[in-house]
């Protein structure tokens, strides 16, 4: 896996694809600046060894040029997190990218205008990548986040630098971060799925079966596989056109040797509000009316249990409606295991937008090993899928 440790950047123009799609409020602020100080390191690393920094960037879906979606919004907030003066072109190809590019002198840092305003960029268009790859001497990926794309900037530009490409450093830590848990992980290995829906995990859940020794059913996902067993849900979630696969994988598991643990309980309520009243009940006896959106103290016992003895977890989906505080109970305390857990030595890896959410607002972040940055691209390795991304890369 070629990193940037591999090259010396001295003197050379270092063209970054990172991912700067953050969110701004209503007068263009930045409001959450992760993903621009994630790609710092690598960015601070190429600077420090005398080279200059070209950024390539999406913002948004802008049909066409929009000027919300500029990367002028957030040239003050890079500058900032940088520490130097960040250098703007209006255009990511052209003139005056080409002018603005050939001009760096090492140690600046020059930032491109949202890819995207050419829609070049997500059909992946070559020509369109070899001019963003004239600006650059090495092509450097630092955006998981977009790894999952066969873009022009992300996958396609690569074959312009048939020896002069390499991971970030943010990427190859998501990579390194991933096969921990997927190739080289440390027995047992477990995995948490929550969430709303089976069928946005399946393919998640049928890949990693050969690769975990117990896998934690949670969220709404939970009563998919308790009514195909039989169980009453009452107004829980359900995808009944899931039932029959959520049979199959529980069959496949037990052939793999793979423990499954469904809640035992659950929190229901009388509707789907902070306000409903509220009962704890057997998962599989949630009286008509009443909904599961949320684990109960008995199934947090069994997860803690499993949690502890886990030398490398992964964690997908929160355990409940996390976003309503009264149902927030069962996300909190399994991010309190998986904290303790790591604490001990375990191996820990949190991703999808959901659960990495759930991990910043109850103040989590630090006490796991790893918080993965791409939602899409994640799920998609967990799946098995090779990133065009990262191929284009290894090549
Ligand atoms: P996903 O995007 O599939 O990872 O699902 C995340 C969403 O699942 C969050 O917005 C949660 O509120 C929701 N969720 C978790 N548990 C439940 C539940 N028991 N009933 C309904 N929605 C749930």
């Amino acid at each position: 896996m070629r990193t940037l440790n591999d090259f010396d950047f001295k003197n050379k123009k270092a063209i970054i694809r990172v991912d700067f799609n953050v969110p701004l409020d209503e007068n263009f602020k930045v409001t959450d600046a992760t993903r621009i100080e994630a790609a710092k390191p690598t960015i601070d690393a190429i600077l420090a060894q005398g080279g200059n920094v070209i950024l390539m960037s999406h913002l948004g879906r802008p049909k066409g040029i929009e000027e919300k979606y500029s990367l002028q919004h957030i040239l003050a907030k890079t500058s900032e997190i940088l520490g130097v003066p960040v250098q703007f072109v209006s255009n990511c190809v052209g003139t005056e990218a080409n002018t603005a590019a050939a001009n760096l002198k090492p140690g600046e840092v020059l930032l491109l205008e949202n890819l995207r305003f050419h829609s070049e960029e997500e059909a992946g268009d070559a020509a369109f990548a070899k001019e963003l790859a004239s600006l650059g001497d090495i092509y450097v990926n630092d955006a998981f986040g977009t790894a999952h794309r066969a873009h022009a900037s992300t996958t396609i530009i690569a074959q312009f630098f048939p020896k002069d490409k390499c991971f970030g450093l943010l990427l190859a830590k998501e990579i390194e971060s991933l096969n921990k848990v997927l190739k080289n992980s440390e027995k047992p290995v477990t995995a948490v799925l929550g969430g709303s829906k089976v069928s946005s995990k399946i393919t998640v859940i049928e890949n990693i079966l050969d690769k975990v020794d117990h896998m934690i059913i949670g969220g709404g996902m939970t009563f998919t596989f308790v009514k195909a067993l039989g169980g009453k849900i009452g107004n829980s979630i359900c995808e009944d056109d899931k039932m029959e696969l959520a049979l199959e994988i529980l069959k496949l598991a037990k052939e793999k040797g793979v423990q499954i643990h469904l809640p035992v309980d659950v929190v229901a309520a009388d509707a789907f509000s902070n306000d409903a009243a509220t009962q704890i009940v057997a998962v599989d006896k949630i009286p008509d009316g009443w909904q599961g959106l949320d684990a109960g103290p008995k199934s947090l016992e069994k997860i803690k249990e499993v949690i502890l003895a886990s030398k490398t977890i992964l964690w997908n989906g929160p355990l409940g409606v996390f976003e309503l505080e009264n149902f927030a109970n069962g996300t909190i305390a399994l991010g309190n295991f998986i904290a303790e857990a790591t604490a001990k030595g375990a191996f820990s890896l949190v991703g999808g937008g959901d659960s990495v959410a759930a991990v910043k607002q109850f103040g989590l972040e630090n006490k796991v090993s790893y918080v993965s940055t791409g939602g899409g691209a994640m799920l998609e390795m967990l799946e098995g899928r090779v990133l065009p991304g990262i191929a284009a890369i290894l090549d």
